[in-house]
């Protein structure tokens, strides 16, 4: 597993899951001539994907930006999504002496299941929260959309991710912009869904952005790269268009939840328009 400190925080970039999407709506209006450049597809149409969750300490605090992905859904899900090593989550907190209890807070940037998915876990025939000492930070709207679900984003919001939690009490419902921790700020991301959140790291003269989908991974960079699965792709753009010089400016590392190969990027604007290039992690 990777590690590097930002300033005062102690970053740690896990890996949860491989799973497969299709391409044509990884990459919304760019044609698979352009897309194939970049990244292969199998008989399925479909490219490769991690998850990556990116744990923080901060001070005497634990903190766990997404929770992965989980087995719940058996067979057929993980057919259809081409899922494999799900819940290594686990394992890794386990790797660095961490169990689930440890965790102080878990932002969820959104509630789709392939972010939010270990936010509980089935347990003697009960789906359960499985970070039972922690708050769970999520935008208010967020949390609205996920429990009133419609027929177009009804196959992401999954009930067992979000039902339990909210029925124990351990959700934190914030509105717009909130600094967290000193220098942890969680900042709207609007546009793949309304009331998704990044993640905003900044100490000694140092930013990290974690972007959540808003760029899914380094090759989602440039503005027009959209996904078709963003329920509000024209505020995608406008989200983008709003926080892009910003990054730039700060010369902030970006991590990204679904990069299949690196976890680290580094935003840059030249005479083509904005691009991420991808950034070794700092030993
Ligand atoms: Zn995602």
């Amino acid at each position: 597993m990777q590690a590097f400190k930002l300033g005062a925080f102690e970053l740690y970039f896990l890996e949860d899951a491989r799973f497969r999407l299709d391409g044509g709506a990884m990459f919304g209006v760019v044609p698979k001539t352009l897309w194939t450049r970049i990244t292969e597809a199998d008989a399925a149409n479909r490219i490769p994907l991690v998850i990556r969750p990116l744990l923080v300490r901060a001070g005497e605090r634990w903190v766990l930006i997404e929770t992965g992905m989980d087995d719940k859904q058996g067979e057929k899900h993980r057919k259809i999504y081409g899922i494999e090593a799900a819940g290594q989550l686990l394992e890794q907190l386990r790797a660095l002496g961490l169990e689930p209890g440890d965790v102080d807070l878990v932002i969820n940037t959104h509630l789709h299941f392939d972010h939010a998915g270990l936010n509980t876990v089935s347990q003697d025939g009960r789906i359960v929260p499985l970070f039972t000492n922690a708050r769970y930070l999520v935008q208010k709207q967020e949390l609205y959309d996920a429990t009133h679900p419609h027929e177009r984003n009804r196959a992401s919001y999954l009930p067992e991710n979000v039902e339990p939690v909210l029925e124990a009490g351990l959700f934190d419902e914030v509105e717009g912009e909130v600094e967290v921790l000193p220098g942890l700020r969680l900042v709207p991301l609007p546009g793949h869904t309304l009331g998704q959140q990044g993640v905003v790291l900044h100490s000694e003269g140092r930013t990290l952005v974690y972007t959540a989908d808003l760029m899914p991974t380094l090759a989602h960079a440039p503005l027009a790269y959209i996904m078709a699965y963003d329920l509000y792709p024209m505020t995608t753009l406008e989200t983008r268009k709003a926080h892009y010089p910003r990054w730039v400016e700060a010369g902030a590392f970006l991590a990204t939840p679904h990069d299949p190969r690196h976890p680290l990027g580094r935003l840059v604007r030249d005479d083509r328009g904005y691009r991420a290039e991808p950034k070794a992690v700092p030993g």
